[in-house]
């Protein structure tokens, strides 16, 4: 790629030259802005996005605002050892609250931002029996779970099919696209939105080189906040930030009859009724797994069809509710499942934070955090330094 005179619709006397770049808008790019201006109100930072606003994953995603990590809490504690788990699991519990605290406000309503917990649901006995043993080591640790059999599931949700489940009270869901509008009536960044980034130069005195579609930005340093389209840009992500597509169907309106949330067979799927009435369902990933790499959103009949599958077995309420929307996602899969912050070894003034692994709306706003921690000098804990690779 390169970028023509005719394109590049600067002002030809004003150049662009700002302390910071920050390279994609979704919530990384937006939270990462919005805490950088909170450091520093002086900060000049820019916001450079291919498309527009929220058109990655985080337009794209369930909405599930998660506690935790990829997997149940007893697997975490067995892959990171207790206190780390536990690390992890606070982080994203930060995570929740400071988006409550810092963007959503008084504005629930608005952005759709329900505190109605969210449910794990076993259709197997074995994901049951795993799940009641994480209910027990969450009650030793004061974290807020219930266990709900079949029936209460039947009662509770209208799902049928499922053994049992456990509820942990404390998630939340919100409407992703309204809550990044309300992070970027926060920030004072401009975000350039149709501008493509292809290449970042570095000048003899330092100065980073941000080359667009639209010509060049000057600025002291870059921050990456491309996620799944990470390794796209620069190589240093290729063994660490893999582009990994998820799919969704949503279905039209029917009363509402589920109290929250609900993932099933080990996080892998994933459905809600959204406060209109809609039930999002996604998933499947694994039934498909060579076509959902690489950066396309398309979808594919074989996944759409086992979405449509599982509402009709096991959501019998909706058996027969229209499909209104079908839609795909890339999501960037870490290597080790947890999400990174760091710079670019060779290239320290190269800032980046991604690897969510499906889970960002429950982790980024923090992420961004301990990323602006990070290039403000502060220490930042191992488990989601990119450090840990090297
Ligand atoms: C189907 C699906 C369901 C999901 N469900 C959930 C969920 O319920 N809960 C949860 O926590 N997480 C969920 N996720 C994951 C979550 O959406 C992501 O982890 C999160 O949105 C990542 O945000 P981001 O800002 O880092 O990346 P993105 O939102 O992908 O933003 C990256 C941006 O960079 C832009 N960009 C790319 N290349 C360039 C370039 N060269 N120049 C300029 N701009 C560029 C893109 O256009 C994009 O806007 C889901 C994801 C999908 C796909």
């Amino acid at each position: 790629m390169s970028a023509s005179f005719w394109l590049d619709r600067t002002p030809r006397s004003e150049k662009k030259i700002f302390d910071v770049v920050i390279v994609g808008a979704g919530i990384t790019g937006l939270s990462t802005a919005y805490w950088l201006e909170k450091e520093d109100p002086n900060l000049k930072v820019a916001i450079v996005e291919k498309s527009r606003v929220s058109f990655g994953a985080s337009g794209r995603n369930a909405g599930f605002v998660t506690c935790g990590s990829v997997e149940h809490f007893n697997r975490m504690i067995n892959k990171h050892g207790l206190d780390q788990a536990v690390e992890i699991w606070k982080f994203s519990e930060t995570n929740l609250r400071l988006i409550e605290q810092e963007i959503v406000g008084n504005s629930h309503k608005e952005l759709e931002f329900e505190n109605a917990g969210a449910f794990s649901l076993a259709a197997q006995d074995n994901e049951f029996a795993e799940l009641k043993k994480v209910s027990e080591i969450m009650t030793g640790l004061k974290i807020p779970t219930e266990i709900v059999d079949a029936d209460g599931i039947s009662k509770r949700l209208g799902a049928t099919g499922f053994v049992g489940g456990i509820k942990y009270l404390g998630d939340s869901s919100t409407n992703p696209v309204k809550l990044l509008e309300k992070m970027r009536e926060k920030i004072k960044a401009p975000i350039f939105e149709s501008v493509e980034a292809y290449k970042i130069d570095t000048l003899p005195d330092g100065t980073k080189i941000l080359k667009t579609d639209a010509g060049d930005f000057e600025t002291s340093m870059v921050v990456l906040a491309l996620n799944g389209y990470s390794a796209n840009l620069h190589p240093y992500f290729k063994d660490k930030i893999f582009p990994t597509r998820g799919q969704c169907l949503m279905t039209e309106p029917v009363p509402r009859f589920m109290e929250g949330p609900c993932y099933a067979n080990f996080y892998l799927d994933y459905f809600r009724q959204i406060p209109t009435g809609e039930l999002l369902i996604g998933g499947f990933r694994q039934i498909e797994k060579e076509t959902e790499v690489g950066y396309s959103d398309h979808v594919t009949d074989v996944i759409q069809s086992s979405l449509h599958n599982f509402v009709v077995t096991y959501l019998p309420k909706l058996a027969h509710a229209k499909v209104t929307h079908r839609w795909g996602g890339v999501m960037g899969f870490a290597k080790d499942g947890e999400p990174m912050v760091g710079s670019i070894p060779e290239d320290p003034s190269i800032f980046f934070a991604g690897g969510y692994t499906g889970h960002g709306i429950g982790l980024a706003f923090n992420t961004a955090k301990t990323l602006v921690d990070l290039i403000f000098g502060r220490e930042v804990p191992r488990w989601i330094s990119a450090r840990r690779f090297q």
